[in-house]
């Protein structure tokens, strides 16, 4: 196989790379730089595309307080997962608890009373047990219903199983919920991140306009709001359609099923906001090969899967990786700085790395603004956090 190597600039214009790199040129590695314009632009781009949605910025993707300051300021509302997070979110100020929904469906009884103390009232769930504890410690609240979704395959990061429920269950909460005395607000769901098959909203709408319409037919329960959750696309090695395709395919789905009734609709996007605007800066710390007739190099690097890179699970994010050095490529395995053999970001990097690639060398992971700093552990093996750094 004939191997090319990554275009930086079919991720980057010349001057957003120019604005990243200037940054990083400063810094000593490993660490992140986030190009806040990019983000801005994202957040206009999917504002455009779905014009009457609620934003609710799922906030684990990058709690930075400078990418919060920017969504609060383009009036985004907020998915929050835990009371940290909360508190990180109100600690920027002139967020209003109305902006804010508590997203997770695993949560304790004492997270609920916080959240409620702080005037939240909007509550995901998917278990009756979860539902009391809402009763009891949010009355009155407004609840929606997470269903299980498909489309574990064609997502390159799944979100299902261990969230939502059944839709027949998801109908017994929501009538439960009103007899608890809370209000039935809607149902949500998500399609697993970074989705490649836009026909995997098709099928979740179809599902919740069957709760929709039960629930008024049998029940007399009127549901207002349907949270389509995150999964729309960044860019990493391989592409998917744009995001106005997405965009525009989801509300032909939407106004296939709701027609003139259309509910509230929320997006809780993560990555397809912050991914992009971000560039994850390594060096080389080592390349040796494992014997003098072994095929591949194993190039080590001072970022691992414990710093930042657990999305190269199963090699399931598959990042671009830019470096400056040109020539012939070969085949690599790539590997985090730790005493665990589990850090091993990828086996077979067929993209390739330069022959000449040496110790001291800088990697650019393209498309590293999510789920990178927020999964950094805090001390493995002593090494700090991941740091990073906005523009
Ligand atoms: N909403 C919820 C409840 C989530 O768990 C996640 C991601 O884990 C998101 C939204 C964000 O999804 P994405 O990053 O695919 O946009």
């Amino acid at each position: 196989m004939s191997m090319m190597p990554i275009d930086v600039h079919s991720f980057y214009t010349p001057e957003q790379f120019k604005r990243l790199k200037s940054l990083a040129d400063t810094k000593e590695t490993p660490f992140v730089v986030i190009d806040t314009k990019m983000i801005d632009e994202a957040y206009t781009e999917l504002a455009k595309g779905f014009p009457t949605a609620d934003i609710f910025y799922a906030i684990k993707a990058n709690p930075a307080p400078e990418i919060l300051t920017l969504l609060r300021d383009r009036g985004s509302n907020f998915d929050v997962a835990s009371r940290y997070e909360l508190d990180k979110l109100l600690a920027i100020g002139g967020v209003k608890p109305e902006q804010v929904s508590y997203g997770n469906t695993i949560k304790k009884a004492q997270d609920v009373r916080y959240f409620y103390e702080k005037g939240v009232r909007m509550f995901a769930t998917d278990s009756e047990a979860d539902l009391r504890n809402i009763a009891k410690a949010a009355p009155g609240s407004r609840v929606y219903v997470r269903i299980l979704t498909e489309g574990t395959v064609s997502a390159d990061w799944p979100l299902s199983r261990k969230f939502g429920c059944r839709p027949d269950m998801a109908m017994d909460l929501l009538i439960l919920a009103k007899e608890l005395g809370l209000e039935p607000y809607g149902v949500s769901f998500h399609v697993g991140s970074q989705q490649r098959d836009i026909g995997a909203w098709d099928a979740a709408i179809a599902s919740v306009k069957v709760i929709f319409e039960r629930l008024k037919s049998e029940d007399n329960i009127t549901l207002k709001m349907i949270n389509m959750g995150g999964g729309f696309p960044a860019n990493y090695i391989s592409r998917t359609n744009d995001l106005a395709t997405y965009a525009e395919e989801i509300t032909r789905f939407l106004e296939e099923d709701f027609g003139d009734d259309m509910p509230r609709i929320i997006l809780e996007p993560g990555r397809s906001l912050i991914s992009n605007a971000g560039i994850l800066v390594s060096e080389v710390v080592l390349i040796s090969r494992k014997s003098h007739t072994a095929l591949n190099r194993w190039i080590f690097t001072d970022v691992g899967k414990f710093s930042g890179l657990i999305e190269t699970l199963d090699e399931s994010i598959k990042y671009p990786i830019h470096v400056e050095k040109t020539g012939e490529l070969e085949e690599v395995i790539i590997a985090g700085p730790t005493c665990d053999s589990a850090d091993i970001m990828y086996e077979h990097y067929k993209y390739g790395l330069p022959l000449n690639l040496a110790i001291g060398d800088r990697l650019y992971w393209l498309s590293t603004g999510a789920y990178t700093t927020t999964y950094s552990a805090v001390e493995f093996n002593g090494f700090p956090p991941l740091k990073s750094y906005y523009i």
